[in-house]
C-alpha cells in the first residue's frame, strides 16, 4: 500500500511505482519503499556489504532512534514504526540519502548483484501481476519468455474435464463426512457445511488439472449440487439406520419414500443450496478473475 508521503518522496528521488511500492535506483543503490500496518518500510539493496558497513548502518539507525531493521542478502530492510503520527518523510529521506552516499563513495563504480542471476548489473523494477520484481535486463527477457510460454500452455491446455469432475467429487468427500458426523452425532444438519463442498470441489478440480474455462465452472457447480444433495441423503440414511438399530436397506428405502421425510430432506437440501450458492457465486467471481488474468510482466511506471 502507498500513502502520499512515500509517493511524494519517490517523486522527489525520481523513482518509479509498481503495484504497491515505490522503487528505483538512487546512485548505485536500489531503493524500495512502501507503507505497512503502522509502519513505513525502506529496503535498500547495495553493491556489497561487510561488517563495518553493517556497523555504520546500525549506528546511524541508533542515532535516529530507528529500532527495527533486518539484513537482506545484499542490503537492509529498515522499519519505521508509526505509533500515533506518520513517520517523518524528511527523516526517512535523510537516512536514505546518508546510506546511499555512503555506499556510492565506498563502492564507487560497483553495481548491485541481480537477485536472480547473481551477476552485478543495472537493475530494473518490474511488476509481475502486481508484485515487484527487481532483476536485470537479461533475466527480464528470459522471464518474459517463460511467462509467454505458460500463458500459451494455459490457453491450449487439453480439455481435462473428466479428471476435474472426478477430482471435484473426490475432494468433496470430507464435506460429506462432516455433514454426516454433525447430523448423526450432534443431531444438527448444519447447512453451512455445504460451503465446504464448494471450497473442496474447486480445490479438487484444480488438483486434478481440470481445464480452466467456463465449462469447467459448470462442472464444479454440478459436482457441488450432486455432493451437497448426496451428503444430506447419506446423513439421513445413516441417521435412520442408527434409529432402526440394524442395517436394513429395504426398510431404509421405504422410510426415505415417506412424504414427510422426503419433504424434510428436500427442505434441507434447498437450504444448503442457498447457502453454498452465495459462496459459490463469490468463488466463481474470484476464479473468473484468476483465469482471465494472464500472467504479465511490465516495467514500473512513472509516479
Ligand atoms: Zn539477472
Amino acid at each position: 500500500m502507498l500513502w502520499p508521503g512515500i509517493i511524494k518522496l519517490g517523486k522527489e528521488l525520481q523513482l518509479k511505482k509498481t503495484g504497491s511500492e515505490v522503487v528505483g535506483m538512487v546512485r548505485n543503490c536500489f531503493v524500495k519503499m512502501y507503507d505497512g500496518q503502522n509502519m513505513k518500510i525502506l529496503e535498500l539493496l547495495v553493491p556489497d556489504m561487510n561488517d563495518s558497513d553493517k556497523e555504520y548502518i546500525v549506528n546511524k539507525l541508533e542515532i535516529n532512534k530507528v529500532k527495527k531493521h533486518e539484513w537482506l542478502e545484499y542490503g537492509v530492510k529498515i522499519i519505521f514504526n508509526e505509533y500515533f503520527w506518520p513517520y517523518s518523510i524528511e527523516k526517512i529521506k535523510n537516512i536514505l540519502m546518508d546510506f546511499v552516499d555512503y555506499f556510492s563513495v565506498n563502492y564507487s563504480g560497483q553495481k548491485i548483484r541481480c537477485p536472480k542471476c547473481g551477476i552485478p548489473k543495472d537493475l530494473e523494477a518490474y511488476c509481475v501481476n502486481n508484485a515487484t520484481l527487481i532483476i536485470c535486463e537479461d533475466c527480464y527477457e528470459s522471464f518474459e519468455n517463460e511467462i509467454n510460454e505458460t500463458n500459451l500452455e494455459k490457453k491450449f491446455a487439453p480439455p481435462n474435464y473428466l479428471f476435474g469432475f472426478i477430482g471435484s467429487l473426490v475432494y468433496s468427500i470430507p464435506g460429506v463426512l462432516l455433514t454426516v458426523l454433525l447430523f448423526v452425532f450432534f443431531n444438527t444438519l448444519a447447512a453451512i457445511t455445504s460451503v465446504l463442498y464448494v471450497f473442496l470441489g474447486i480445490k479438487g478440480y484444480k488438483r486434478f488439472n481440470g481445464k480452466v474455462s467456463q465449462f469447467g465452472l459448470i462442472i464444479i457447480i454440478i459436482s457441488t449440487i450432486i455432493m451437497v444433495g448426496f451428503g444430506i441423503v447419506v446423513s439421513y440414511s445413516i441417521f435412520i439406520l442408527k434409529e432402526l438399530g440394524e442395517i436394513n436397506i429395504e426398510l431404509l428405502l421405504l422410510i426415505l419414500k415417506v412424504p414427510e421425510i422426503q419433504q424434510e430432506i428436500i427442505k434441507n437440501i434447498i437450504l444448503s443450496y442457498v447457502l453454498s450458492g452465495f459462496y459459490l457465486v463469490f468463488q466463481v467471481i474470484q476464479m473468473m478473475k484468476e483465469w482471465k488474468t494472464e500472467k504479465s510482466i511490465e516495467k514500473a511506471r512513472d509516479i
